[in-house]
């Protein structure tokens, strides 16, 4: 258990630091000020923070153990912004074709840190620095997801293609034929003549459902909701209404999976914020509830994309994964509170990191085999696992074999059973962001001298949390 000393007195900056570090370091904070636990306090440190990220790591993060406490340097809860809270991508000002800020200017991929979830490592170290100082303190821990699992994964699926599939099939036999992948297009157009007249779009819609099913998944869709036109078919962005009789049968095959429907921002929402507030009110008349949204191609402007969001009401943002890569843009594997580093404070949503996508694989590294998918996203779940993390994946419906993927409707039966295997978990983006909360609010209002714990119960939103002690055993 720790107290922080004085929080009332931290900046902004450095609430958001500590408690995005605290939360991820899974130690119970005592509101009790008399009880006799670790302090943990916030030093001027120029040294840490200024430093490249692997001599840091070195000097533990700058981290110093005193005599019944720890002190964190104000440098490190300023690289947490930096990175958590993407502060340095909100103060980029360039661009990739797609107007969105190049994943080169993002910290982690600068350092090349950015396929293990860095912070969650970070935080890692504070809970070591923390029982180094506790001497015979009693330590709590908080299990970290429900059901005393040891981790969580998140399967999700952006809805680009409802209708007009001969279209997508022909642009992505146009891929393959220009990486000289001949016997695959072969593969893919005879696959596209056998499905003529029929939806394969709805197929593989069905066939994601019953994979999931069958493992006791419920997952989270994202839907494209604004008006189709030439326009937005040309440069890749509405291709169908969301109030179409296919799309509306996609929606409610996903309610009736107990699955969530979200927002997949369109193209507008970049450039007019208000836009969120009418595509979320769109899409809720054909779907009910709306809590999350996903920006199609991720285009966003970090910060403020997120700051639009809030204001409609959007309780998160699942949009902070890389176009060209999969990995750890926000080097978490966890919910974490946004930072609005125009005003300089936490804005009123969360982010949901996106880790791993299946169209990273087959468009930007040319790896077209199911089986390296599948492995691929094994790998990314297992980095998650390794923190006691969240993994969040997503898979494209549109990826089936008429539509230019064969194989594919095996890659990701693959995927969900390998990943369900090592026992996550599970559940929509929604449920989870309201646990991540809760934990996050977790206090303990009383320490009793026998080193029992009394919780706060205000905020947990009926949750039940398990504590555990310094060997892991629930207590
Ligand atoms: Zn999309």
């Amino acid at each position: 258990m720790i107290r922080l000393n004085h929080p009332e007195r931290l900046p902004p900056l450095e609430q958001y630091g500590v408690t995005v570090l605290l939360d991820l370091s899974r130690l119970l904070v005592v509101a009790d000020e008399y009880a006799d636990v670790v302090t943990v306090s916030v030093v001027d440190d120029a040294a840490a923070g200024g430093g490249d990220l692997s001599s840091l790591e070195t000097d533990r993060w700058g981290i110093r153990i005193r005599q019944g406490g720890i002190d964190l340097p104000r440098g490190l809860l300023e690289l947490t912004r930096n990175i958590v809270g993407a502060a340095v991508e909100q103060r980029s000002q360039a661009r990739d074709r797609f107007d969105r800020v190049p994943p080169g200017e993002n910290p982690l991929v600068a350092a090349g840190r950015w396929e293990r979830p860095l912070v969650n490592a970070i935080a890692a170290e504070v809970r070591s620095a923390v029982r180094e100082a506790a001497g015979r303190r009693p330590l709590r821990m908080v299990a970290p997801w429900p059901e005393g699992r040891a981790w969580a994964a998140a399967f999700t699926h952006d809805v680009d293609v409802v209708t007009g599939w001969p279209a997508f099939a022909l642009m992505r036999v146009g891929e393959l034929v220009r990486r000289r992948e001949l016997s695959r297009a072969a593969g893919v157009i005879a696959a596209a003549t056998a499905h003529v007249g029929r939806n394969p779009v709805r197929l593989a819609v069905d066939e994601v459902l019953a994979v999931e099913r069958e493992e006791g998944v419920r997952s989270t869709w994202f839907f494209l909701t604004g008006t189709p036109s030439f326009a937005t078919w040309r440069r890749g962005d509405i291709t169908y209404a969301i109030e179409s009789k296919a799309a509306r049968g996609i929606v409610d095959a996903v309610r009736e999976a107990d699955g969530e429907v979200a927002l997949h921002g369109s193209f507008d929402t970049l450039t007019e914020p208000e836009s969120f507030e009418r595509e979320r009110r769109r899409l809720a008349a054909v779907g009910g509830r709306v809590e999350g949204a996903r920006q199609h191609f991720l285009r966003m402007r970090p910060g403020r994309t997120q700051a639009a969001m809030a204001t409609a009401g959007l309780l998160y943002d699942a949009s902070y994964g890389f176009s060209d890569r999969n990995g750890f843009r926000l080097g978490v594997a966890d919910v974490v509170p946004a930072w609005n580093d125009h005003e300089g404070r936490e804005d009123h949503i969360e982010l949901v990191p996106l880790a791993w996508m299946d169209r990273v694989l087959s468009k930007h590294q040319r790896v077209e085999s199911p089986a390296a998918l599948a492995a691929s996203a094994v790998e990314s779940a297992e980095a998650c696992r390794a923190v006691e993390g969240l993994w969040v994946g997503l898979w494209h419906p549109n990826m089936t074999a008429p539509l230019g993927f064969p194989g594919a409707a095996d890659a990701y039966r693959e995927i969900v059973e390998r990943i369900c295997q090592a026992e996550p978990y599970v559940a929509t983006l929604a449920e989870i962001v309201e646990w991540c909360r809760a934990r996050r609010a977790l206090r303990a209002r009383r320490v009793n001298p026998d080193g029992r714990v009394e919780l706060d119960q205000t905020g947990l939103g009926g949750h039940r949390f398990v504590l555990r002690d310094e060997t892991g055993r629930a207590v």
